[in-house]
């Protein structure tokens, strides 16, 4: 948050209008998301408003995507979307709508604030004070999966060095904007030394460029339980996708409950800005849901188009109401809550407040008019030295002895200077001198590498087609490079 003398409600500069898209969703979707524009209005948000229609009638209509065209032409025009949760219809054939948009739109950062607000809703880490940003297109949600043999399914992980750049300094940019002080990463390079380890070492590189800001990182399992026990320990948490989608969970339940936490899916041109619960089913209908996290994703979306203003009077609104124990059923405490609400008596307590400070909780200050965060662009270093050395050939087999695979890929023949190395079974190195005790699958790695410079790619298509002439099914391979005379790739486990 900026801090700046003067506080932004009493200096109040009417905004220019923002084109947005709506879409009001599914479930409780048009009950909270009616109550929340009808905040962002009272506040004195100025929002040219263009609505679509996503979700479950549109999935109905047929669109496995959930949303249609004409939908995509609105979005990509007004580059701002407000979206209400919507409903993902059961069964196969559908495809997740935010993935979708996500990856369609570029939006790459995840950001997921998750505050305290003790002792107005319960939590055991009352100082909490936490934001999540999570990469939000690589990693294991390429969502490229193969089922490869009969026993084995692949699920590939991504990490590239632009992308983890990009990521990483929009963590750092975002810190320095918001006056945060430390930045943690978090991964797992103790056993994927290649992906999350290109990720930790960019996160070391660029942390050198922001040197008023603190950064640690850690493995993401004692990370992860760090946040549980003490997420007093962390300011800013920057992570790859699927660790990000975990962790920003975990904190925003601890810090409260994920019914009242936002999300702002950010990407060079285009945002999106939803709450993180989804369109509670149970309780659609019935006026009682939380419209706290659309709202506080109305916060940042203000931000986002530079009503910083109006964020503010709305967020300082949001806190005195919930400070006045003012809450809908799912956060009600007795002692603590003094009227029960649904979730438009909850809008009317909010707009009553426009213009107050809340008492106890602290009171917010995003300044006159902020730019959104912007990552500037990094060079592209010169590509490294790339050498073929090898090749891993991965084979479905039944049977169970790597001595006898071992025989079988020797006796097809084959190109010269192809010397077979090692097979591994799930990662496991159980040839040459495997123990009798590994468990194996029908999913073999053989490892082929080359004896002398010369042997190239031609070569390894003459080894497949030996291998397959000798009856051995090849289900995919993957080229040994060294780059710059480093290792591309991992060794097997034990050899
Ligand atoms: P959910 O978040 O909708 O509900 C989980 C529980 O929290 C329910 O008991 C619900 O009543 C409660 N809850 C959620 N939001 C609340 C609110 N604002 N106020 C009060 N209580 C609230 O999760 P689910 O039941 O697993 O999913 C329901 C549907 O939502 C599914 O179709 C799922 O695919 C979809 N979903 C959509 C999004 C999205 O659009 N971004 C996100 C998550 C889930």
């Amino acid at each position: 948050m900026n801090i700046h003398a003067v506080p932004a409600h009493e200096l109040f500069v009417e905004p220019k209008a923002a084109s947005i898209t709506v879409a009001y969703g599914d479930g409780i979707g048009p009950e909270i998301m009616e109550a929340a524009l009808r905040c962002l209005s009272a506040a004195g948000a100025r929002l040219s408003v263009q609505e679509i229609e996503i979700g479950e009638k549109v999935y109905e209509a047929g669109q496995t995507a959930g949303i249609d065209a004409a939908s995509w032409d609105t979005l990509r025009e007004t580059g701002v979307f407000f979206k209400a949760p919507i409903t993902t219809p059961q069964g196969g054939g559908y495809k997740s709508l935010n993935v979708t948009i996500r990856k369609s739109l570029g939006l790459f950062a995840n950001v997921r604030p998750c505050a305290a607000l003790s002792p107005f809703v319960p939590t055991h880490h009352p100082g909490m004070d936490v934001v999540v940003i999570r990469e939000n297109e690589e990693d294991l949600y390429a969502g490229i999966e193969h089922r490869q043999t009969d026993e084995v399914y692949q699920c590939l992980k991504l990490v590239s060095r632009p992308g983890t750049e990009r990521i990483v300094r929009y963590a750092f940019e975002y810190a320095r904007a918001n006056g945060r002080k430390k930045v943690s990463c978090f991964s797992k390079d103790n056993i994927m030394k290649l992906t999350d380890g290109l990720f930790h070492a960019v996160f070391n590189e660029i942390s050198s460029e922001y040197p008023e800001i603190e950064a640690d990182h850690w493995i993401i399992d004692i990370g992860t339980a760090k946040l549980a026990a003490n997420p007093e320990l962390f300011d800013v948490i920057v992570t790859s996708n699927l660790y990000g989608d975990i962790i920003s969970d975990v904190a925003a339940e601890i810090s409260g409950s994920v019914g009242i936490a936002p999300s702002a899916n950010i990407g060079e041109s285009f945002a999106m800005f939803e709450a993180i619960h989804g369109s509670a089913p149970d309780i659609a209908g019935k006026g009682i849901a939380n419209p706290s996290g659309l709202i506080l994703a109305g916060v940042q979306m203000l931000n986002h188009v530079g009503q910083s203003q109006v964020a503010t009077r709305l967020h300082n609104a949001w806190l005195k109401t919930i400070e006045d124990g003012i809450h809908t059923a799912d956060i009600y405490s007795e002692g603590q809550s003094r009227i029960r609400v649904g979730t438009s008596g909850f809008a009317d307590a909010l707009i009553e407040r426009l213009g107050t400070l809340p008492a106890r909780l602290k009171p917010v200050d995003y300044g006159i008019g902020s730019e959104p965060v912007t990552v500037p662009a990094a060079p592209r270093p010169a590509p490294a030295e790339k050498k073929l050395v090898g090749v891993d050939i991965f084979v479905s087999w039944s049977g169970q002895s790597a001595d006898d695979l071992a025989h079988m890929l020797k006796s097809a023949g084959g190109p010269d200077g192809m010397d077979l190395a090692m097979i591994t079974n799930r990662g496991v190195k159980v040839w040459p001198q495997g123990l009798p005790e590994t468990f194996k699958t029908d999913h073999w790695r053989c490892r082929y590498l080359f004896e002398e410079d010369g042997t190239g790619i031609q070569d390894v298509a003459g080894l497949i087609s030996a291998l397959a002439g000798h009856g051995v099914e090849v289900i995919k391979t993957e080229n040994l490079y060294t780059f710059d005379g480093k290792a591309g790739f991992s060794l097997g486990q034990g050899q």
